[in-house]
């Protein structure tokens, strides 16, 4: 019999595999830290000093630069990249899909008479027309005026990949609407630093700018390429669709910070140099909880900085790993029954002084700032959680959420003992007004808040917004997220409290309250009206379920659903007061999001049927005819009744594989009806109902009998790599 070697093939490649390492270009980073970025040091030896002010303005200022200077600029960027080896240039952007794009011109240009030139100046730095109709834009564009455009953005450094010169920009309809995650993060951006700084003036004059900064922490798998060719559904939809639970996954926890394997490591090796040579600041790796999962670190940075370097670190990673004959998955739940993956996002406030605003300090003057920003980010939590939650939702990221190894589809936000108590002492103390003696009281609550920190070594890890130490670290955010699409509405939401928090104080101030005692005030109000999202339990506890649903807190478990705040007047109102996003920006936004979770479920159930029936059906059907033959053979070697007994176990797998067979059968064909079924539905939310509620159910029942079939089947038969393959091969 001639059987599928494909399966015992992808594995022997795996294992004849040796690592393939690559040097560094210097045993020592800084030797080529930012080697291939257009950086400060590169500015100052390839600009002239008015273009260098210019950008200098550009990035801290956001001024424009004009078209004589941008030509400048273009110019000595262009020398610069062809130090680096450069032949084309690239406006870098980030439209909705989720990935980087790009569209790559050669610098040189025929000039007739056989010769030619490079060419590029400052109409080509600034703005290019990529033929965009395909990327999604939620009906900003009619596609028959399918232009969009690519504008610089000079707050992200340009950087040389390979031979291209990429500069990042933002991605505008002709109309002016963001097509992009780039620009409104932009909007938030400043909008952040025009509150913060605002409020910041109650305590420091000298504080004329305040900036975000993020630190993401990359969650990922590796999968040999063989494997991954090797299963259909992980190559088309980046996660198995199929497999039995193998007897042993991350129950020992034996692979969380162990040794990183040689293969992994080398690949580590590479793909870090690369980010390095680009200015990522990678700082950390280790092994993550499941099997084959790794973590990816870098220093903090300015937050609009540190989401181009994390889209860029993804793209780095896809691929370097293709050099390892390795592939990345991103995806949010690539393997059932073991850990997911996510991308903690550290969040915090800067001021241009140097001080993190959520950093506790020595005096109580700075610890009330402190306590004001703290306070502040907690309420903005508590009044839009549903936005924030709104933010992390894909497909993908529900099967992660609320599945007991993430935080759960509830949003609160974990502060630890000891802030809890200031905070209910705050509460409290100020109810009756404030006597000279409360007042040196709490100065000394205040005062004493760093040596509090320092003991605060509880950390809860299934808080989905937690405060650790220094700055907030949301946890709900999806492992193939751009954070652009999360740090805007955080620091959206932010802004907004921070600017009624200022109306209020001022309100008092010109009542005649004195400052500090106005803003404790107004701090006491907002930590009793933000109660409800404080919470310090187990966030992966039933329990919590239930005291979340007391306390009005929403629990939403799908994506389709989660968006539907998207649509409500307030959201809208919302990023309008903040120049964020326009009312036309954010539906637009919602009906991409609900776009793609219906193609991501439809790509995935059409996997599902086709592997069910080209793969699982016919190789079920194999075996049973095998033990077909066996039980005949029998039956004519030992006669009717001598073979009873002796094929008794035949014949139950025979009637087991048919009951799973029939079953399959069955299924495949109620959700191809139901798929159907959905399709017609016109509406963009109307859809991703539908395959939410009558299409995704299907996936998990029809996995139920295939994987019941991989138990049965001879292993020999079985096509597809099974999951102790794909965890453990490496
Ligand atoms: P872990 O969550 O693994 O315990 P750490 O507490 O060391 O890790 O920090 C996690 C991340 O937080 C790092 O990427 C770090 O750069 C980032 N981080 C530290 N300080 C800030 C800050 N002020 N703003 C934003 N991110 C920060
Ligand atoms: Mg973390």
């Amino acid at each position: 019999m001639s059987t599928p070697r494909i399966r015992t093939k992808a594995i022997e490649d795996v294992l004849g595999r040796v690592p393939n390492h690559t040097d560094a270009p210097s045993a020592k980073v800084s030797d080529f830290f930012g080697a291939n970025v257009f950086n400060e040091d590169a500015m100052r030896m390839f600009l002239t000093e008015d273009a260098y002010f210019a950008v200098r303005q550009a990035i801290h200022q956001g001024e424009r630069i004009d078209r004589k200077l941008a030509d400048q600029v273009a110019s000595g960027m262009k020398e610069w990249a062809f130090t680096k080896g450069a032949t084309h240039y690239t406006h870098w952007f980030q439209p909705l899909t989720g990935l980087s794009a790009e569209k790559h011109d050669a610098f040189f240009e025929p000039i007739g008479g056989g010769r030619s030139i490079e060419r590029f100046d400052g109409s080509l730095l600034v703005q290019q027309e990529p033929d965009a109709s395909s990327f999604p834009n939620g009906g900003l564009r009619n596609t028959f005026e399918a232009r969009g455009y690519t504008a610089w953005d000079p707050s992200s450094p340009a950087f040389v990949i390979g031979r291209t010169l990429c500069i990042p920009t933002i991605f505008i309809s002709y109309t002016g609407e963001a097509l992009d995650y780039k620009m409104p993060l932009l909007r938030a951006i400043r909008a952040v630093d025009e509150a913060a700084t605002a409020v910041c003036q109650y305590f420091d004059k000298d504080v004329n700018k305040v900036m975000a900064t993020l630190g993401w922490e990359q969650e990922y798998f590796l999968i040999d390429k063989s494997l991954f060719f090797a299963r259909p559904d992980i190559m088309m939809c980046g996660r198995a669709l199929f497999g039995h639970t193998p007897a042993k996954g991350q129950q020992l926890e034996d692979h969380y910070f162990g040794s990183i394997p040689d293969r992994a490591r080398a690949f580590m090796r590479d793909f870090e140099n690369e980010a390095l040579m680009l200015g990522i600041p990678v700082k950390t790796r280790h092994n993550e909880v499941a099997p084959n999962q790794f973590e990816c670190a870098p220093v903090f940075e300015e937050l609009n900085l540190a989401v181009d370097h994390n889209v860029l670190l993804m793209d780095i990673m896809e691929k370097t790993a293709h050099k390892h004959d390795f592939r990345v998955l991103l995806h949010e739940k690539p393997y059932a029954g073991v850990n997911g993956s996510g991308k903690h996002n550290n969040w915090s406030l800067a001021t241009n002084t140097g001080k993190n605003l959520l950093r506790p300090a020595k005096t109580p003057k700075e610890n009330l700032q402190f306590l004001t920003f703290f306070v502040n980010t907690i309420k903005a939590i508590h009044n839009h959680a549903d936005v924030l939650r709104a933010s992390i939702a894909t497909a993908g990221n529900d099967h992660r959420l609320g599945a007991n190894e993430a935080p759960p589809a509830i949003i609160s936000v974990f502060i630890g003992e000891h802030l809890s108590n200031l905070l209910d002492g705050l509460e409290k103390n100020i109810k009756g007004g404030m006597t000279p003696d409360l007042k040196t009281e709490l100065k000394l609550d205040i005062g004493r808040i760093p040596s509090v920190m320092l003991d605060n070594t509880d950390r809860n890890r299934t808080s989905p917004f937690a405060f650790t130490g220094n700055k907030f670290e949301f946890r709900a955010v999806g492992s193939s997220a751009n954070c652009a699409g999360p740090m805007t509405v955080l620091n959206t939401i932010v802004a907004h409290q921070l600017r009624v928090f200022k109306k209020q104080v001022d309100q008092l101030i010109t009542k005649g309250t004195k400052k500090d005692e106005a803003i404790l005030r107004v701090l006491r109000d907002v930590i009793a009206e933000s109660k409800a999202i404080r919470f310090e339990g187990n966030g992966y506890g039933e329990e919590w379920v239930k005291e979340a649903a007391g306390r009005g807190l929403k629990n939403i478990m799908d994506t389709p659903r989660a968006l539907d705040v998207w649509s409500s007047k307030e959201t809208k109102a919302l990023f309008a007061d903040m120049n964020v996003m326009s009312p036309v920006e954010v539906e637009a936004r919602h009906e991409i999001k609900l776009h793609n979770y219906t193609l991501k479920i439809q790509i995935e159930s059409r996997v599902v049927g086709d592997l069910a029936q080209n793969h699982i059906i016919p190789t079920a059907i194999s075996y049973q005819n095998r033990l077909l033959e066996n039980v005949l053979g029998l039956r004519a070697v030992l006669g009717e009744a001598g073979a009873k007994k002796a094929s008794s176990t035949q014949v139950k797998l025979i009637e087991e594989i048919s009951e799973h067979l029939g079953t399959v059968k069955v299924l495949v064909d109620q959700m191809i009806e139901a798929r159907k079924k959905a399709n017609t539905k016109v509406e963009a939310r109307d859809k991703a109902i539908s395959y939410c509620d009558t299409v995704k159910p299907y996936l998990d029942k029809i996995r139920y009998h295939v994987d019941k079939l991989e138990l049965l089947v001879d292993d020999e038969l079985w096509p597809l790599p099974k999951m102790r393959e794909l965890l453990f091969t490496r």
